[in-house]
């Protein structure tokens, strides 16, 4: 028992070392990936559950590795937040995100209250934020009203006296501001009513377990939360038929997921605009 034991240390020793190169890989090729073109954004259709019309997109971001492949944000938006290259990177995002909205607009008039939603890392939660996007939406013709920002919990209750008056400057600018992954941090709901939110996004793991009452419950809960907040509620993950009627039902406004679409190249996601995908 004792060799298998040490066996068993080994072989874990040679795994976490394979996780800290894989890591350090990650860390040193960020740097030039912004300069190599690696990164590219794609969008997820988000669909007003009432009607079943697309209302906007999600921005994801995707990162094509010379040798790798794709990576996943999951892995690299980490590593990303810890060198500070997220500060960059994100305004990247802001920008193509708005670049692709502008030229959809511009080629799909029917579409004309489309909107873009873009997530946001704590990290770009500083006091010039808003000047930024200032900046952004001045180069790409963008109005505020058509841009909505998705931020964690989490990245809020870093610092609320910050996000209060980051996300009031945002309103000015009439920018929708949404709380993505609602339910799975820490937001106190003492603080909720105080922040300038417009819309609670139910995090995945509670739409896809909507089969069980007590999850079910859990949104129910979340969707009459926003209501009296005058907030509305979107929803992410729809992987089902069910789940999109039981959303339905309770008066989801929005809802995404795999259901609907899976996030898709630009080229795909026009296909949605032109009326082929509905
Ligand atoms: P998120 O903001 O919660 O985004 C939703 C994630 O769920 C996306 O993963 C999306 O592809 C995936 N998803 C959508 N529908 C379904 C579904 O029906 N079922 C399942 N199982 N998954 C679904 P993705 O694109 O891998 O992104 C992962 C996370 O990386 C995002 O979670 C977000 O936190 C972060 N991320 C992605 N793009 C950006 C970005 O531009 N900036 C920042 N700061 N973070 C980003
Ligand atoms: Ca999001
Ligand atoms: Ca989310
Ligand atoms: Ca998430």
């Amino acid at each position: 028992a004792k060799k298998q034991g040490k066996g068993c240390a080994v072989l874990f020793d040679a795994a976490m070392r394979t996780d800290a190169l894989r890591r350090l890989q990650i860390q040193t090729d960020l740097r030039w990936a912004m300069e190599r073109e690696e990164f590219q954004l794609y969008y997820q259709p988000i669909i007003e559950l009432s009607t079943g019309k697309i209302a906007g997109f999600e921005a994801l971001l995707r990162w094509e590795h010379p040798q790798k492949g794709f990576i996943s944000p999951a892995e690299f938006i980490p590593v990303a937040e810890e060198t500070g290259i997220i500060v960059a990177l994100g305004e990247w995002v802001l920008r193509e995100a708005c670049r692709q909205l502008h030229v959809w607009k511009e080629k799909f008039i029917s579409h004309s209250s489309l909107m873009m939603s873009v997530n946001l890392s704590s990290q770009q939660f500083t006091a010039d934020l808003s000047q930024r996007i200032d900046q952004i939406l001045r180069e790409t013709h963008v109005l505020g009203r058509e841009l909505k920002l998705e931020i964690t919990e989490t990245a809020i209750m870093a610092d609320p006296q910050l996000a209060i008056a980051t996300l009031n400057e945002l309103k000015r600018r009439e920018i929708k501001i949404c709380i993505d992954d609602f339910g799975t941090g820490y937001c106190s709901l003492g603080y909720l009513h105080q922040f300038p939110v417009d819309i609670l996004k139910i995090d995945r793991s509670f739409v896809n377990q909507m089969q069980a009452s007590d999850k079910r419950e859990i949104v129910r809960v979340i969707v009459e939360l926003a209501e009296s907040l005058r907030m509305d509620a979107i929803a992410e993950g729809i992987e089902t038929k069910e789940q999109y009627f039981l959303l339905a039902q309770l008066n989801c406004k929005y809802g995404q997921g795999y259901f609907f679409s899976k996030p898709l190249h630009p080229n795909e996601a026009e296909q949605w605009l032109i009326g082929t995908r509905k």
